[in-house]
């Protein structure tokens, strides 16, 4: 597998530098090296990458496509580098050189085309599905934009754009041949031809091309390479006849290249909330579009097979609800391109899609208005109205018991879409992304889909690629469990349970806290270079990172620490363990509460990390533009997860996962997949709090939360109300009066006083613990022992065996 000694990697090295950068090694920058590094993993890569295509071809696999308006991939070239097993000897080689690894590779600018939990998800997919040797591509946009850049000023969100294409990104393949023409607006007719069947036709429809550039997905050295395929919208042929003609066409012309490429121009920064721009419902239809038309196009010219087989040898599997115009758009290409009748082509279409629910938050709901639909994409509506029409009859006269429900139930319904219900129906399996989450699904949000369609319903709880996670994040950590359980973990991530013998092994023990130790140093190094604070390397790492929302509470986190602050300030002398509370989050641009908390953060971290009287017991650290490649420096240094979401908001999480597999603790409450993390490594190797998803669910429906209640009767949190009151955390007095009125009332509408008491003491309870050091050091083995089970491996087997049928 790895081909090269160091020295022949090194005679590589200068040769393409030579002949691609026109530079010596001693001129070369490590951008220089970046690319010419990046360019003889592309040698590598493209011939199996070939190779790879041509065996599905030839063997007609069954291939499933992972369609996603997002894909947080990060970077790319240690990946690779891993992947062709050429990892060590390319560190070895550099470091030979005089040149530190770690800065070459920074010059690869993240590739940011995702918001969060989400993006990144499809990302561990992709790497999983290769590596496990299954034939499936990724499907996505290839945004100029990616999601922006955060700098904070004053402790203000600033978002600045986040141009990643601004010098070359040598992963992609522009397949200008494989282009294929997407259409908006216009007119439809539909026609009675003589044998009785209806033929569409369309007029006057705006015409995009959409250009595909390809990305190679490599598996971990198996000599697979998938194809992550990203479509930028371009101006269409037919429509650069303009080019010639006289200024006024030339200038409208110009305006309309613009908008087309609008299309593929930015990534909406809304995590977790539907945002009804008519541009972001053409990105939509976009990027459904030309990946189906590219894989009916494929499958006719590969698979020896007529179209009616699709089901044989495709799967669709969409991310969300974001893709859902799949279902219309496969049963129009089906109808109206290749003369399919509705029935055939509603058979193929709901054995070929399959869904897969991210959340039941109320406003990340897609609901689309008609009229918006019906203007920019007339033969869809046409066919949604039509799939509409016959699901509600079907209900009407077979189900006789949902009657009065049909408001409920109907895809059209209040002049919009429901873009869920239409995945429901149009798909042959939905699946959410953990055990709780699923069971919500099933019992509340889509109780009575389920009732009509029980056997689509089925979990699939989410995964992280420790190859990323683990591997290649956590070098010294991977030595230390494979120096005393072997490599076998690589490949089956499960084997990590091995350690659960060494966690009474004081050496072992002893070991895995001085790679913490190490890792903690590096953060400490980073949070100097980035902030200018000093932490103490010795202190709790406290870590919550994530998007900045209500639901996942860091306004609890933040809560916290001021009561610590307070307690300090009363007793200077408190026997306190130091802590160091490390965040870093991205609120979406427009949500103002979002933002008011990042900026309480930064006005609580400049008091407490300037005051000289609390004797650095506290440090509060926020770090800007929280992304992939900075998750992968904080992960690896953290003692403590922090996973406290209202319980039933958080569908699953997949930080919590890479975090335990570092060996940090959670510290969370019983939502998403926190609470089968805890099923397995036991009530005393995690720290659970507060209420319960059922509780909360109950509290809602009853309406019998009252958060004034707790702020009369509990003088810690009035106190802290009241300073966030009176602007004692501002620089002017208002400063956080929407959070003080968002708690007391619009009555705390996330918990956040009713889970601050158990909260505190859980926090007690992990100030404890961490003082017995050896039984820290087994609690976080035990945690990482366990985390097999969240490799997206595990994951990706359960979907392509359950759900994607795949040998
Ligand atoms: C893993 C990851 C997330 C998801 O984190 P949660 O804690 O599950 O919300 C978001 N953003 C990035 C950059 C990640 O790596």
């Amino acid at each position: 597998m790895n081909q090269y000694s160091k020295e022949a990697f090194i005679n590589l090295l200068e040769d393409k530098l030579t002949r691609q950068r026109r530079k010596y090694l001693e001129d070369a920058t490590d951008k220089d090296l970046y690319y010419v590094i990046s360019s003889i993993v592309k040698d590598e890569l493209i011939p199996k990458w070939l190779d790879t295509q041509e065996r599905y071809q030839q063997n007609e696999t069954k291939q499933v496509f992972y369609l996603s308006m997002e894909f947080l991939i990060g970077r790319l070239l240690e990946t690779n580098l891993l992947n062709c097993g050429l990892l060590d000897t390319c560190k070895e080689a550099l470091l030979e050189l005089g040149r530190n690894p770690e800065e070459v590779f920074k010059n690869e600018h993240d590739a940011g085309l995702g918001n969060g939990g989400l993006g990144r998800l499809a990302a561990c997919f992709l790497d999983s599905i290769a590596s496990l040797s299954y034939a499936g591509h990724g499907s996505g946009i290839r945004y100029r934009y990616g999601l922006f850049e955060q700098r904070i000023i004053h402790g203000n969100q600033i978002e600045l754009p986040d141009y990643w294409l601004k010098e070359e990104y040598p992963w992609e393949t522009r397949k200008a041949d494989e282009a294929v023409e997407v259409q908006f607006g216009g007119k439809v007719h539909l026609h009675k031809k003589q044998d009785g069947k209806f033929e569409a036709s369309y007029e006057q429809t705006d015409k995009v091309m959409a250009v595909p550039y390809d990305v190679p997905v490599s598996g971990y050295q198996n000599n697979v390479v998938n194809t992550l395929r990203l479509w930028s919208a371009e101006i269409s042929p037919e429509t650069s006849d303009f080019l010639s003609g006289p200024n006024s066409q030339y200038y409208h012309h110009l305006d309309h290249t613009h908008s087309v490429e609008q299309i593929s121009g930015f990534l909406y920064p809304d995590d977790s909330s539907f945002e009804g721009k008519e541009l972001r419902l053409k990105q939509q239809y976009f990027l459904v579009s030309s990946t189906i038309q590219g894989i009916i196009k494929k499958f006719k010219t590969d698979y020896n097979l007529p179209l009616s087989s699709m089901a044989e040898k495709i799967v669709i599997q969409i991310n969300d609800t974001h893709p859902s115009l799949a279902v219309p758009e496969l049963m129009r290409l089906l109808m109206d391109e290749e003369e399919f009748e509705w029935d055939e082509a509603w058979e193929v279409t709901t054995n070929v899609i399959a869904y897969t629910n991210h959340t039941t938050l109320s406003e990340a709901l897609e609901k689309w208005p008609v009229s918006m639909i019906q203007n920019l994409l007339p033969r869809i509506y046409m066919i949604i109205d039509e799939i509409n029409e016959r699901f509600c009859q079907g209900i009407w006269f077979d189900h006789e018991e949902l009657r009065e429900k049909i408001p409920e139930l109907a895809i059209i319904a209040d002049d919009q879409v429901h873009m869920a219900r239409l995945a429901i129906v149009g798909s042959f399996s939905v699946n959410g992304v953990a055990r709780i989450h699923t069971e919500i699904l099933k019992k509340k949000e889509m109780k009575d889909f389920y009732t009509l369609f029980p056997s689509r319903f089925n979990n699939k709880t989410n995964g992280i690629t420790h190859r990323r996670w683990l591997l290649q994040v956590n070098p010294c950590l991977s030595r230390a469990i494979t120096d005393v359980i072997g490599p076998q973990w690589i490949k089956q991530p499960n084997k990590l349970i091995s350690l659960l013998r060494y966690s009474n092994d004081k050496p072992f023990l002893e070991k895995i806290d001085r790679v913490k130790q190490k890792n903690k140093q590096a953060l400490a190094n980073l949070i100097h270079e980035k902030t200018g604070f000093t932490v103490d390397e010795e202190s709790i790492f406290d870590v919550q990172i994530k998007r900045l929302h209500e639901y996942k509470r860091q306004l609890l986190n933040i809560f916290h620490v001021i009561y610590l602050y307070n307690e300090l300030k009363d007793n200077p002398s408190l026997d306190l363990t130091p802590r160091t509370f490390i965040f870093a989050a991205k609120a979406a641009p427009s949500y103002h509460l979002a933002k008011e908390v990042i900026k309480l953060i930064h006005h609580v971290a400049s008091i407490v990390n300037h005051d000289k009287s609390i004797n650095d017991k506290l440090k509060v650290i926020f770090l800007e533009n929280y992304n992939v490649s900075l998750a992968e420096k904080i992960i690896p240094a953290a003692d403590i997860s922090e996973q406290i979401s209202t319980a039933s908001k958080e569908a699953s999480g997949t930080g919590n996962m890479k975090m335990m597999m570092n060996g940090a603790i959670t510290l969370g409450t019983l939502d998403g997949a926190n609470i089968e993390i805890k099923d397995l490594v036991g009530e005393d190797n995690i720290f659970i709090f507060g209420l319960n998803a059922e509780e909360v669910l109950n509290y809602y429906q009853n309406g019998n939360y009252v958060a004034k209640d707790i702020y009369h009767t509990d003088d810690r949190v009035k106190r802290i109300l009241d300073q966030l009151n009176h602007g004692e955390f501002g620089a002017e007095e208002i400063e956080f009066k929407d959070i003080f009125y968002n708690i007391l009332y619009h009555n705390d509408p996330y918990f956040v006083l009713k889970d601050f008491d158990p909260y505190i003491e859980s926090h007690e309870l992990v100030e404890r613990a961490y003082r017995d050091k050896q039984t820290w050091q087994k609690m976080s083995v035990t945690n990482i022992a366990y985390s097999g089970k969240f490799s997206s491996d595990r994951t990706i087997r359960e979907y392509a065996s359950e759900i994607w049928k795949l040998n």
